[in-house]
């Protein structure tokens, strides 16, 4: 027999790039040379839509589906002028694979605007706006084949598997686990690429898993795959205490906690998608941040430890939240039955809860709602309370700080809601003048 020792077996690393790590021809062939490393190692490498494509589809969902084609079609031009003129510098006009796996991609969401699109909104979005991972991870088999790597294409689809929740598709774990450890060759080490944010819903449809969400690929496939690492290239040197576009005195974080982050994807910051963080902790599998434009950057490295001196203070920032809150009108207590009931109308309108405080007679939940599901949730919500609620809020959570109070750091802002524990500060406000 000629198998190879276990012991020898390569192993996986997992290498995320988003949207910005490859908006053009060099994006691609930067991303081919930090996969050019030697090394007995199997290279999992992530990809998203290029650019800000996706949200170009989103356009072409919204024209398909009011039915003006003609837009729709016309959405579609410069999302495939981009990655023709992407082929084209990477030098791939000719290439037979590029060129057939675009033609594909185009035809099929062609088809699927002059097709009249269904009763459910959400499925054709994601039968639309999916393809930009797709298309992505053809240029990047392509420039990586060029580059010279052993490189091999896979498809999402076949190996995440979910509910059919569109557009926040939840993963079955145990299929997807058995998939991807199924169909992904342990033999000899190349460069694997997928695609992130996608899957295939329990009919077979191909679903999103929420927006930003190839974070979450990443993570789904190195739990599966028992990988060494999850690398997210980044066109930042890392994670910092607060986003330097706000906070001038923001600095890097050289370690953190998966808890840590969590809070802060959960409450804001942008830097990753939260769902990110559980499965690698789980199977504690190190996060490495680093930057595309920088790799001898230093980044950040997230696990289970705390970093030995602590942190300093972490500020993160979410705005556009409705305050809602719900009043019973007949002078009896607010008990679990409405509890309950209110959570199982914010499942319904996908609304997500986050900061509640419960008194007597009266519930105040800050959310964070689709502009279109608002005036559903409101209403169904009327039916058991009076109804009160504010718009375009910010949710301010401070981090290891407890010297200042809120107004230190909301200046004129007004003041709606504020809770306070050991680490946490979190205050929800207007913004002032
Ligand atoms: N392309 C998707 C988005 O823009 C997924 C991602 O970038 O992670 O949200
Ligand atoms: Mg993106």
């Amino acid at each position: 027999m000629n198998q190879t020792p276990l012991s020898e077996s390569p192993r996986w690393e997992v290498h995320k790039f988003g949207g910005a790590a490859v908006k053009d021809a060099w994006g691609f062939q930067n991303a081919a040379a930090l996969m050019n490393q030697r090394g007995n190692v199997q290279r999992l490498v992530v990809v998203s839509a290029i650019g800000k494509s996706t949200s170009a589809l989103e356009q072409v969902v919204r024209e398909a589906w009011e039915g003006r084609r003609a837009a729709a079609l016309a959405a579609l031009e410069p999302v495939l002028a981009a990655h023709q003129r992407i082929a084209s510098e990477l030098g791939l006009t000719d290439d037979r694979e590029t060129q057939a796996g675009l033609e594909r991609e185009f035809n099929a969401m062609a088809l699927a605007i002059e097709e009249v699109p269904g009763p459910d909104f959400d499925r054709f979005y994601d039968r639309i706006v999916h393809r930009g991972e797709v298309l992505s991870s053809v240029l990047a088999a392509g420039a990586f084949r060029k580059a010279g790597l052993a490189v091999r294409w896979h498809d999402s689809r076949q190996m995440i598997h979910t509910d059919n929740t569109h557009r926040e598709a939840r993963v079955d774990w145990a299929l997807t686990e058995m998939q991807i450890r199924e169909q992904l060759p342990f033999a000899q080490a190349a460069v694997h690429v997928v695609q992130g944010f996608i899957g295939s819903g329990e009919d077979g449809h191909p679903v999103t898993l929420g927006l930003e969400g190839s974070d979450f690929t990443a993570a789904i496939f190195a739990k599966a795959l028992q990988a060494a690492s999850v690398t997210l290239w980044k066109n930042v040197a890392g994670v910092f205490s607060a986003d330097p576009a706000h906070f001038p005195d923001a600095e890097r974080l050289p370690q953190l906690s998966y808890l840590e982050v969590f809070q802060m994807a959960n409450y804001g910051a942008k830097v990753i998608h939260p769902k990110t963080m559980g499965p690698l902790e789980s199977a504690g599998i190190p996060l490495l941040v680093r930057s595309f434009l920088d790799p001898s950057e230093p980044g950040t490295d997230i696990g289970t430890q705390d970093p030995a001196g602590g942190y300093p203070p972490i500020r993160v920032r979410l705005e556009g939240l409705l305050l809602i809150s719900l009043h019973l009108s007949d002078l009896s207590y607010l008990g679990e039955r409405h509890v309950a009931h209110v959570f199982s109308v914010f499942r319904r309108f996908r609304t997500k809860a986050y900061l509640t405080e419960i008194g007597l007679m009266n519930l105040s939940v800050a959310v964070a709602v689709e502009p279109e599901r608002q005036a559903g949730l409101l209403q169904v919500l009327g039916e058991m309370f009076r109804v009160k609620y504010n718009e375009n809020l910010f949710l301010l959570t401070v981090r290891h700080d407890r010297e200042h109070a809120a107004s230190h750091w909301i200046g004129t802002g007004a003041l709606y809601l504020e809770q306070r524990n050991r680490q946490t500060m979190q205050c929800l406000y207007k913004a002032g003048q």
